[in-house]
């Protein structure tokens, strides 16, 4: 496809801006996408930072993003005008990982520049993104692209905290932090038929928790939390399972201390503290399985797609703002400022 198209970049501390750049073009077995919808995710944070030293910009904002094809360079997995979910950029597609559906753990990243003639990856705040066909699964008709977009970071990390920790109907779950990732939880969480215990103190954050459908929200900051936690299941004996999704030591901790023996903590938040874990207490004893997962394996996705089409209404709630990209600046922001779910950028106006 011929011509430019705007995407937004960071040039500054807490400066973001739109610039215009050629449409990129698709080789091999990539195809060019339409953006239709941008998710965003934790972008807030080079946005306060800004770039490394002055005259730099940050180029490449964002991961998540649901559009249409609209050309490819050769026959591939998908056609002009296929509705599909965009994620990630280069992982190779081929080895065991990739094959597992885990392509975020592959060891072989695709040189992105071999495929696309691009020098770096165009982020997702962008009118158009390129993407390796196998990595653009297809929207059913049935599902809007604003819903669809929530397939990524929206749920997508907690989905596959619960496939991991095999969660269900039978459990009742903790979920720490109630920012947008702890917020996909409740989703996948209810939509599972689980009780669901939330541990947030920010008050925007406690509301939405409970708009979405939370059970009990904690003030984790209590020092009686573990007990009320306890208090709160049927036989007191503590959550069955966890899922970590606010990633500081306390919030890691307290999963551990509130689920009872034998249970089940799935830790989904980034941290690079370390978390002091007692071998004997926490995991001998006690018996707790302890797993980390990063996101959900792509073989899921027709899975996900059933909890979105279930999960319709409060995934208006976990959608908690629109902006146009124009306004990217104001959106930032907002974003930073915490008191929000997940925030969707119209890449068009
Ligand atoms: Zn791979
Ligand atoms: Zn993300």
């Amino acid at each position: 496809m011929e011509g430019t198209m705007v995407k937004a970049v960071i040039v500054g501390e807490r400066q973001a801006d739109l610039v215009e750049m050629p449409i990129p073009q698709p080789k091999a077995d990539w195809a060019l996408v339409k953006m239709r919808v941008v998710p965003m995710c934790t972008e807030y944070k080079a946005w306060l930072r800004g770039p490394r030293s002055p005259g730099e910009r940050i180029n490449a904002l964002g991961h998540e993003g649901a559009g249409e094809v609209v050309q490819v360079a050769q026959p591939c997995g998908v056609k002009v005008g296929d509705r599909v979910v965009v994620m990630g950029a280069g992982p190779c597609g081929r080895c065991a990982y990739c094959r597992a559906g885990d392509f975020l753990h592959c060891p072989y990243q695709a040189q992105y520049a071999d495929f696309t003639g691009e020098a770096e990856p165009t982020g997702a705040y962008a009118q158009y993104r390129l993407g390796a066909a196998w990595l653009l699964p297809k929207i059913p008709d049935d599902i809007s692209f604003e819903h669809a977009s929530m397939a990524w970071c929206g749920l997508g990390p907690t989905f596959g905290a619960m496939q991991t920790i095999g969660m269900n109907a039978l459990d009742t779950v903790l979920i720490t932090g109630a920012g947008p990732v702890g917020q996909g939880g409740i989703v996948n969480a209810k939509y599972r038929g689980a009780r669901v215990i939330v541990a947030e103190l920010e008050p925007w954050r406690v509301e939405r928790a409970k708009l979405l459908g939370a059970d009990a929200v904690v003030d984790p900051r209590d020092e009686h939390v573990v007990e009320q936690i306890r208090e709160m299941t049927v036989d007191g004996l503590g959550v069955t399972c966890a899922i970590d999704c606010a990633g500081v030591v306390a919030s890691q901790r307290l999963c551990i201390d509130a689920t009872r023996t034998k249970g089940r903590v799935c830790f989904v938040a980034e941290s690079s503290d370390p978390l002091p874990i007692r071998v004997s207490a926490d995991m001998l004893r006690k018996g707790l399985t302890l797993v980390g997962q990063w996101h959900y394996s792509l073989n899921d996705f027709g899975q996900i797609m059933q909890v979105i089409r279930g999960s319709s209404d409060v995934l208006d709630v976990l959608i908690s703002h629109r902006f146009p990209m124009s306004r990217v600046q104001d959106a930032l922001a907002l974003s930073a400022s915490h008191e929000c779910g997940k925030i969707i950028l119209d890449p068009w106006a």
